[in-house]
């Protein structure tokens, strides 16, 4: 009988110590995942103040601790001065439109004034007359004149004539004057008697 309820006593006791190690493992993992987040949400709000650092310097100001809670840096250091920008900004917005307003009124003004005043009267523009004395370079076309001239002339080794004219145009080196005046007749369009009769 007594032995029989000492065997209970023990199952019931070690029961109880498995429990209570389960419920101490327990606790350790719920402990784990605790510091777990813990790391996780310091990291986050790591990467969030940096990130607020770099907005604040650009819209609002940097005059507060890493430390300060989230809302108060978002709004008394972001927030509040982006608005005081913003207000800013309208109000020039609403001057410049205002004087926008005035410069088209005015426009508008002077249009209605051109428009009431008696019509002037037109004076055709005055032709230009064409001047006396030289024409201007560009017009004037010089007429081609060809002067042909007959000259003794060397090319290296060898003599004979040439002929040059007024236009610029010179002959090949002829070996007698008869040819170069012949190359000049040809040159003027004008067939050399010559030439003509020999036809
Ligand atoms: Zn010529």
């Amino acid at each position: 009988m007594t032995k029989a309820n000492d065997a209970r006593i023990k199952r019931s006791q070690e029961r109880a110590a498995l429990r209570l190690k389960q419920a101490g493992l327990e606790l350790e993992r719920a402990q784990r995942a605790f510091s777990d987040e813990q790391r996780a949400l310091r990291a986050e709000r790591t990467e969030t103040i940096a990130l607020l650092r770099l907005y604040a310097e650009r819209y609002g100001d940097l005059d507060w601790e890493d430390a300060l809670a989230l809302p108060e840096i978002l709004e008394q250091h972001l927030f509040d001065p982006l608005e005081r920008t913003l207000q800013k900004v309208t109000l020039r917005l609403e001057r410049f439109k205002a004087e926008a307003q005035t410069a088209r009124d005015a426009m508008r003004t002077l249009g209605t004034r051109t428009q009431d005043a008696p019509a002037v009267q037109e004076i055709p523009p005055e032709i230009p007359r064409p001047r006396p004395g030289p024409r201007p370079r560009l017009q004037a076309v010089p007429e081609v004149v060809h002067r042909p001239l007959v000259v003794a002339a060397q090319l290296r080794d060898q003599y004979g004539y040439v002929v040059r004219c007024t236009c610029g145009w010179a002959s090949p080196l002829t070996s007698s004057q008869a040819s170069a005046r012949a190359l000049a007749g040809e040159h003027c369009g004008v067939v050399p008697e010559r030439q003509q009769s020999a036809r």
